[in-house]
């Protein structure tokens, strides 16, 4: 499903990403773990084509993403560490505006959001202004968003930061549900995380990859 071949970001002369080399199958789930810093979040919005790379190549779903980023797009669901969201919309408004935006087709966009506000617990607040929510809604409409348009790769970017205890396991019971129909890539700077849901673990430290391994495997190497 992803495939990241000698990826590389510099600003300036600070290089974010270096070198780095990975592959991702269908269906599986890997967290992306690194300390502030180490380059997640410029990776996560290179692979889901915000940001151009320096230099490297990496495929979704087969398509180049620099290349044919319009074709990428359409098999990424992209949820960024601070989902901008609207104050003053509702958040069905917004996910009808969302799914018109991203070329779910007139027809299909009632049934995409009754869909996505069942699988993200969302039906409660559906009518309800984003502004008048919690942080862990906000972050479940970000989700939602994020599959509006039903892609096979999800990759969100430290989805449970800033979120209490109890809201940071719902969205984590949210991702391991959401497993059954996607391929998830997830960044995050907590070990424990990614030891709950992840099937596999990549540790990015300074740019630079060190490690590729199972939960279990890790923690026993620890
Ligand atoms: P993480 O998500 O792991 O915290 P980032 O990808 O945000 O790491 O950042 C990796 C490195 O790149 C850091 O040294 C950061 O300061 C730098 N960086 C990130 N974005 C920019 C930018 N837009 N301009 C300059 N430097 C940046
Ligand atoms: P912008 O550059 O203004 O962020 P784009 O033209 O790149 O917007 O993308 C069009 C719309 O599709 C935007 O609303 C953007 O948020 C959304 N989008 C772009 N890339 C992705 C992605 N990988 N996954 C989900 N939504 C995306």
């Amino acid at each position: 499903m992803i495939k990241v071949q000698n990826l590389t970001k510099r600003y300036g002369s600070v290089t974010a990403v270096n070198e780095i080399q990975f592959e991702v199958g269908k269906g599986e789930i890997v967290g992306f773990l690194g300390p502030n810093g180490a380059g997640k979040s410029t990776t996560m919005r290179m692979l889901s084509c915000y940001l151009p790379p320096t230099s490297g190549t990496a495929e979704i779903a087969g398509y180049d993403i620099f290349r044919d980023s319009l074709r990428a797009r359409e098999h990424i669901g992209y949820m960024p560490e601070n989902v901008p969201l609207p104050q003053d919309m509702r958040v069905d408004e917004y996910l009808r505006f969302r799914a018109a935006l991203k070329g779910v087709p007139g027809r299909r966009i009632k049934e995409r959001l009754a869909d996505v506000c069942e699988l993200c617990s969302l039906n409660d607040v559906s009518r309800k202004l984003i502004g008048a929510l919690s942080k862990g809604y906000r972050q479940r409409v970000g989700l939602a968003d994020a599959m509006i348009h039903e892609p096979e790769l999800l990759i969100l970017d430290e989805p449970t930061i800033g979120l209490d205890p109890n809201q940071i396991r719902q969205v984590r019971d949210l991702i391991r549900n959401l497993r059954r129909h996607h391929t998830i890539l997830l960044s995050t700077h907590i070990l424990s995380e990614v030891e709950m849901t992840c099937t596999r673990v990549i540790i990015i430290n300074k740019g630079r990859i060190e490690v590729s391994d199972t939960p279990e495997n890790l923690r026993s190497r620890l």
